[in-house]
């Protein structure tokens, strides 16, 4: 049987793919572009698949899966290859006594996903420790390396690759601080798991475990065996308005300054006082979508969900936000050959 988008997606679901390629290395993967981009042909370059929704219908083009495994440490950098998964990564940073990633223990997917949404936890953000890129644009057909000042942080996860399927990431350069201690834990949920005050530093290990512990009790890290994980993690992305654009349903919600002249609501907030709590789906369309029971952000297979079912329910979810608040929740993942 040929391989679907629900095999590679955390979400389980998604159609089937033209022509599947794995790129074991950057050259590999530039020369799979080249080929695909020549030929005309549709190309979607993808890593884990953990902020993945693709139609039912799936893609009928080139899939390249970056699957490149290389990473050296030099002095306090780190360069890792797009494939890497992104947790190894962390464990090794930590094993190595590097410090500056530990937040974003457990998080699944590849390095080259970590910069597209500016992949963050716990008050850390890849753009506070990337230093740099290597990218390929399929416009120039050029390998560049990028600073950070490149790559478009600045409102709430998003980056110049987000949305635009013009750039391939080829690695990541991070910056890290050789150290045993972790720096200030900003978030009051882990420094209690820690048992420091906020602010407070603890071992890198520690910190790693804490993270981790506090990520599975909200079904926050990968298990095939529970039905809670089997999502994109967050599928809605907090929304980010214009001060003074807020209606006045939502004054209560909590927010926090984005950019200059922006302010983030909690998403979570808005869909849980929109009434639908954790858990909810389980007795709405076929059941087989539903909030994940511990984090009403995550939308989850429950076993047999179709991308049509999981479109319905978001569209719910959605739908009854708008109807109180007056606010449109829009996906944090990437939704590819289906409709919002
Ligand atoms: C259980 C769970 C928990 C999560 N928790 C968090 C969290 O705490 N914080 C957070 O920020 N995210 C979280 N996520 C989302 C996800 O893990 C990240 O967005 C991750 O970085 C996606 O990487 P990926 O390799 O799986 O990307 P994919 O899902 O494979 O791709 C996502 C997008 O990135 C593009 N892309 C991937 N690789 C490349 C590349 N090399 N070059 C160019 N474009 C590329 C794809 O085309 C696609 O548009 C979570 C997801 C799950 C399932």
């Amino acid at each position: 049987m040929s391989i679907t988008f629900a095999d590679l997606t955390t979400m389980r679901v998604g159609g089937p793919i033209g022509r599947l390629h794995v790129a074991t290395a950057a050259e590999h993967a530039v020369e799979l572009f080249r080929d695909a981009d020549g030929a005309g042909e549709p190309l979607l370059v993808m890593g884990g698949g953990s902020n993945l929704v693709v139609g039912d219908v799936g893609w009928d083009g080139t899939v390249v899966r970056m699957a490149s495994d290389t990473v050296e440490v030099d002095g306090t950098t780190i360069t890792a290859a797009a494939g890497v998964e992104w947790d190894r990564l962390v464990a090794l940073a930590v094993e190595q006594g590097l410090a500056g990633i530990e937040l974003l223990s457990g998080i699944p997917g590849s390095v080259g996903g970590t910069p597209v949404q500016n992949v963050g936890a716990y008050g850390t953000e890849t753009s506070d420790v990337l230093e740099a890129v290597t990218v390929y644009d399929r416009e120039t057909g050029a390998v560049e390396r990028w600073g950070r000042d490149r790559c478009g942080f600045g409102s709430h996860r998003m980056s110049v690759f987000k949305r635009s399927d013009r750039w391939a990431v080829l690695d990541v350069t991070y910056r890290l601080r050789r150290g045993e201690q972790s720096g200030p834990i900003k978030d009051p949920v882990i420094a209690e798991r820690l048992g420091i005050e906020k602010g407070g530093t603890a071992a890198l290990a520690d910190v790693r475990a804490a993270v981790v512990a506090q990520r599975r009790s909200k079904k926050m890290v990968l298990d095939a065996d529970d039905h809670d994980t089997w999502s994109v993690g967050s599928f809605f992305i907090n929304p980010v308005m214009p001060d003074g654009e807020i209606p006045a349903a939502a004054a209560e919600c909590p927010s926090k300054p984005d950019v200059p002249g922006k302010t983030k609501l909690h998403a979570a907030w808005l869909i849980q006082h929109a009434g639908f709590n954790p858990g909810y789906g389980l007795d709405w369309g076929n059941g087989t979508v539903a909030l994940s029971s511990r984090h009403t952000l995550a939308v989850t297979n429950r076993g047999g969900a179709t991308t049509a079912d999981v479109m319905k329910f978001a569209a719910h979810i959605r739908d009854g936000v708008a109807a109180k608040y007056q606010i449109r929740l829009n996906p944090e993942c990437d939704l590819i050959n289906c409709s919002y």
